[in-house]
């Protein structure tokens, strides 16, 4: 196990107090926090180096360019791509999920089929709401149980010739199951459909390997994992990113232009107009790097005792409900207390240093299947202790004392 006192020392923002207490911080699920080597690695580019990348012949341009290109090799290492250029640099997972959705309009006709899971983000839920609804494509829905785990054999009923796509994430953000994402893979496989994956809540717990998974795409954000916010990286089959095509139009994107026609830039240029976030793709090099070296089965060995002495203590708390009992989770936590209203709890437990989230989680179609407005989330890192959870624990209990 690695040493926990040493990885507090690189996070600086845990040092600080809020409302007069130390804060803990168990709002993992929505952002992580920043080790200081991610934060010197911003300061050192935009200090040191900054300069538009890709076409400068000038020391500077040259230097960025390089360190640029590097953080896709350790990406495209991280996550086992087999080539550099099907990692595309996105500004996280919502613009990934955008960019294959969009590449679909021009795939899709009447008739063809899209599966999501009922597991979803909902404003992951929309882009594919927008593509049915201009090619004619029919939605259909993986249904979950009362457990927050999947039906999978619904999912083999809506499975057909028909299925063009499928898309499912990797871990729940609202209730942190851990989805069969392997056997969904090769279940779609069966019926020639693509598969898309949203790793945006699995990438801080497990490293995938996207060759050995077999998927179409992943898709994840940097910012839940150590790295900067507005940054991301979409991986794709290279046949499927040559037969998407390119998002937005733009500078680096194109080989020729005249005012007749334009000819795309060759994989990955073909997908990143603009300037990219050129930082912020170098910091989440740096954040994958901090994260390897604490290394991710150490990370998942240790988040899984957090979760386990957090659900023991919550579940001895009288009227408590867990909501999301998958027999594979991550460390996510979401609950109510009978009577009173989570954003109540959360309220209160700030003033006491606690930070977790409250409401819907953007979830909204499981907060609907469970009757229920919202929950209180607490979500758990590699950097939170055993501690930190008897304060909420505390806390919590506080809460519910000065509210019933
Ligand atoms: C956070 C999250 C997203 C959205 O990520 P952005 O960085 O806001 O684009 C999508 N899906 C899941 C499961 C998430 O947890």
């Amino acid at each position: 196990m690695f040493d926990i006192k040493k990885v507090r020392e690189d996070f600086p923002i845990l040092n600080r107090k809020v409302n007069g207490k130390p804060l803990v911080y168990f709002d993992n699920a929505a952002t992580s926090q920043k080790p200081q080597v991610m934060i010197d690695a911003l300061v050192d580019y935009y200090s040191n180096y900054n300069a538009n990348i890709h076409r400068g012949v000038h020391t500077l341009s040259q230097e960025a360019t390089s360190a640029y290109e590097e953080a896709r090799l350790k990406i495209q290492k991280h996550f086992n791509a087999s080539k550099s250029y099907e990692i595309i640099l996105t500004s996280g997972t919502t613009h990934g999920i955008n960019m294959v959705a969009n590449g679909f309009s021009d795939l899709l006709s009447k008739g063809d089929e899209i599966i999501v899971s009922a597991l979803e983000h909902h404003s992951n839920i929309v882009p594919w709401q927008m593509l049915c609804e201009k090619t004619g494509a029919l939605l259909k829905v993986i249904p979950m149980t009362l457990k927050g785990e999947l039906e999978m054999a619904v999912f083999d009923e809506l499975l057909s010739s028909k299925t063009k796509l499928v898309f499912v994430n990797h871990v729940s953000n609202a209730l942190g199951t851990i989805n069969p994402i392997k056997q969904i893979i090769d279940k779609a496989h069966e019926f020639g459909a693509a598969v898309l994956i949203d790793g945006a809540q699995a990438t801080p717990h497990i490293k995938p390997d996207v060759q050995a998974l077999d998927c179409e795409f992943y898709t994840c954000s940097a910012h839940k994992l150590c790295g900067p916010t507005g940054v991301g990286m979409i991986y794709g089959k290279e046949e499927w990113l040559n037969k998407l095509p390119p998002y937005q139009g733009g500078g680096e994107m194109i080989s020729e232009v005249t005012f007749e026609k334009t000819t795309y830039a060759d994989l990955p240029h073909k997908f990143e107009a603009g300037t990219p976030n050129i930082a912020g793709v170098i910091g989440f090099g740096v954040a994958l790097d901090y994260m390897n070296s604490i290394g991710f089965d150490q990370i998942a060995a240790y988040e899984d005792e957090l979760l386990t002495y957090a659900t023991e203590k919550l579940n001895a708390i009288d009227k408590l409900l867990i909501y999301g009992t998958s027999q594979k989770k991550a460390a996510v936590i979401s609950f109510n207390v009978e009577g009173l209203h989570p954003y109540d709890i959360g309220s209160i437990i700030d003033k006491l240093g606690i930070a977790v989230r409250t409401g819907h989680h953007c979830a909204q179609p499981i907060m609907d299947y469970y009757k229920i407005p919202g929950t209180v989330r607490a979500s758990f890192s590699f950097y939170n202790t055993k501690e930190e959870i008897d304060l909420f624990i505390e806390a919590l209990l506080r809460a519910i004392n000065m509210l019933s």
